[in-house]
């Protein structure tokens, strides 16, 4: 398989996970794209796992954060994510959920059109309106949209730096209680609402509010990133390969699809 060394050698990926998803979603990346991407790709937690510290060369952080779906536990993950990546020297920042597969090259492909010195919010809407706030100014009602963290999005370094002094250094969280809304709204209050940056719509990301069996085959190319969701209503990626029991996420299959010489993907 092509291991290009080149490839998003300018990016930084963030991977939020939490402990009790070490065991059961973190496996399935760490065989597929995280091969393709692992000097770039770092897990961000909640708990100390020497096993995981071991598979990943060390690409764990301990965020220290509390180990809750709460919004102040994830702004908390997340505003660690873009601390590190400030301190990285980085040009583009990545963050995506433990249940996303990222398309490494395409990835490269997408950063590739833009450039980092510019103001950059790429990421994916999933509700049908932007969010409509209101300011501490009595009656004054403001709208803006947000990138669905579920989907992943991607940030320039130049657009991190204009974050943060509103949002670095812990300071997302005071905005999540602020706003009252989860990290990723958190993100575009930041961006579009302070900033008046606008987010840049990228439809190749994909988060499992959205149904994964629509995406077509022969444009498994192009998407950025995949997703799955194994509720009572299953939502995984319409793909022939390995069997469901194998392959639950269906992100083995995916991987064999997109990278047939890929070393678990030969003798299928
Ligand atoms: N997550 C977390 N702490 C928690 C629960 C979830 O950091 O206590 C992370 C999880 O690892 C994932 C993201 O938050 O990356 C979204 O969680 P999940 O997919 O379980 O829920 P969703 O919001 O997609 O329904
Ligand atoms: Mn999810």
């Amino acid at each position: 398989m092509p291991v290009n060394d080149d490839l998003l050698e300018k990016v930084f990926i963030t991977v939020k996970t939490t402990g009790r998803n070490h065991l059961t979603r973190l496996p399935v990346i760490i065989k597929t794209w995280f091969q393709l991407a692992k000097k770039q790709t770092w897990f961000f937690t909640d708990t100390n796992d020497q096993h995981l510290s071991q598979v990943t060369g060390g690409h764990v952080i301990n965020t220290n954060c509390s180990a809750t779906h709460s919004r102040r536990a994830l702004c908390c993950k997340m505003s660690v994510e873009l601390d590190v990546f400030l301190e990285s020297k980085k040009k583009w920042f990545c963050h995506v959920d433990d249940d996303n597969y990222v398309n490494v090259p395409a990835l490269d492909e997408l950063l590739k059109m833009y450039n980092p010195i510019g103001d950059w919010y790429l990421g994916r809407t999933s509700t049908p309106k932007p969010l409509q706030i209101r300011t501490k100014f009595q009656g004054y009602k403001t709208t803006f949209w947000f990138a669905t963290g579920g989907a992943g999005f991607c940030l320039s370094r130049a657009l991190v730096l204009k974050m943060a002094p509103i949002s670095g250094n812990g300071k997302l969280m005071a905005i999540g209680d602020r706003i009252g809304l989860p990290d990723d709204v958190s993100v575009g209050y930041v961006i579009e609402h302070l900033l008046k940056i606008q987010l840049t719509r990228v439809e190749q990301f994909h988060s499992h509010l959205e149904p994964m069996r629509l995406i077509k085959k022969d444009l498994f190319n192009e998407q950025l990133t995949f997703s799955y969701s194994l509720d009572n209503d299953p939502n995984t990626v319409d793909v022939d390969g390995f069997n469901e029991i194998t392959d639950p996420t269906r992100f083995l299959s995916l991987h064999c699809f997109l990278f047939p010489e890929a070393s678990n993907c030969v003798e299928k």
